[in-house]
């Protein structure tokens, strides 16, 4: 079945291919053609559906690579977590699934649930039985002992139990390994943020298991030295990604974003949709030091990724919007927000020749917003149209 989309204004994710008026060719699942409306309608057939969205946009589905959807996102997270047999919480993750799908986020990246539950749902979505994003899944992070989120069941103690955590994974086929290379605030008891949680070697070994079995990598670090050491270990992507200096003060390393740049690592910083909360929390300095941050790896070319750690407390999920709102508020460009957030974002977590962008060959994650989010990223709150594989979400 073939549908043709017009819409005022149709961006295709690189900022410099939109058009104005523009078009799209759905043809089942794919995209078939892009381009002026008139260019399009020569590739349809007469019978194609016709659907016209005057002063709309036409985008590509929204990527958010940091969710995790197993928290809720309330204040003690880890205590409701803990608190459900795996049948509520699996009820729960395909819930919040929804909630991201029905945004206009057509591709999650959760960084962390319980023992891996999260595949089941990946699958069912993938078979058609359950409404939802596509789902890339770490499964259970791996953690030592104690450590950063132990009770997601990840936790190694040796290069024994290091070597058969990743291949349990890639058993239970999880898409990507997950390392926890510094502590964190979600573990009453564990490692702070600028604790180190393995060595230089430990994390090379995980990375080299994960390579053979087939899979990237992605660290949780805020220190310089865990993101130095990660970035050597060979890792896709660091979360967070903060470059605080041991005694937790910014020590931002030109060489080591140099680095990320040339090996096209690229930086997740995953910030809350309760960012503006945060930052007045955290006070006028504090968070003019976050923004910087940004235009700093900006500036060095590091790849940046668009997501929100959604379910932790202060990041709700199904709301992409607030975040995208924080590069806008700190002064990136509109379109290149919605390059990050499409493009950019699936490139770098493996799906470039599957989705991200609005060009013919790639699945139809469509979003129909109104208005023009180029003036502003808000308009993306009202959406017309979620197209997922070319399958409306509602
Ligand atoms: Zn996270």
């Amino acid at each position: 079945m073939q549908q043709i989309l017009t819409a005022s204004q149709l961006l295709t994710g690189p900022t410099d291919r939109q058009f104005a008026p523009g078009a799209l060719l759905i043809d089942g699942g794919k995209i078939a053609a892009v381009g002026t409306p008139s260019e399009v309608e020569r590739h349809a057939s007469p019978t194609a559906d016709r659907y016209d969205y005057p002063d709309a946009t036409i985008l590509p589905g929204l990527i958010n690579c940091h969710v995790h959807l197993a928290f809720d996102a309330s204040p003690d997270p880890v205590s409701a977590l803990q608190s459900s047999s795996d049948d509520e919480l699996l009820a729960a993750m395909q819930q919040r699934a929804h909630e991201h799908l029905f945004a206009g986020v057509t591709t999650v990246r959760d960084l962390g649930d319980r023992r891996g539950l999260i595949t089941s749902l990946r699958d069912a979505i993938k078979r058609g039985e359950s409404t939802g994003p596509r789902i890339l899944a770490a499964g259970a992070p791996v953690t030592p002992k104690g450590g950063h989120c132990w009770f997601l069941g990840g936790e190694v103690d040796s290069a024994e139990s290091i070597r058969a955590n990743v291949r349990h994974n890639a058993r239970i086929g999880t898409d990507l390994i997950k390392i926890m290379g510094n502590g964190g605030q979600m573990t009453p008891g564990g490692p702070g943020m600028t604790d180190a949680q393995f060595t230089s070697e430990q994390l090379r070994l995980i990375t080299s298991e994960a390579r053979a079995a087939g899979l990237p990598a992605a660290v949780h670090a805020y220190t310089t030295d865990a993101i130095a050491a990660a970035v050597e270990a060979g890792v896709a992507t660091v979360e967070h990604c903060t470059f605080h200096g041991n005694d937790g003060a910014a020590a931002l390393d030109d060489d080591l974003a140099d680095r990320m740049a040339l090996d096209g690592v690229a930086a997740s910083p995953a910030l809350p949709s309760g960012w503006r909360r945060m930052w007045d929390m955290l006070g006028p300095q504090r968070a003019e030091a976050i923004a910087d941050r940004l235009r700093w790896l900006r500036r060095h070319d590091v790849p940046l990724i668009f997501g929100s750690d959604a379910g932790v407390p202060i990041s709700q999920h199904g709301d992409p919007v607030s975040t995208l709102e924080l590069y806008e508020h700190i002064g990136f460009p509109q379109a290149d927000i919605i390059e990050l957030a499409t493009t950019t974002s699936a490139r770098h977590i493996g799906l470039g020749d599957v989705t991200g962008e609005i060009r013919p060959g790639l699945d139809a994650d469509v979003v129909v917003a109104n208005g023009d989010p180029t003036r502003g990223v808000g308009c993306l709150r009202h959406l017309r149209r979620v197209l997922r594989a070319g399958i409306d979400s509602w």
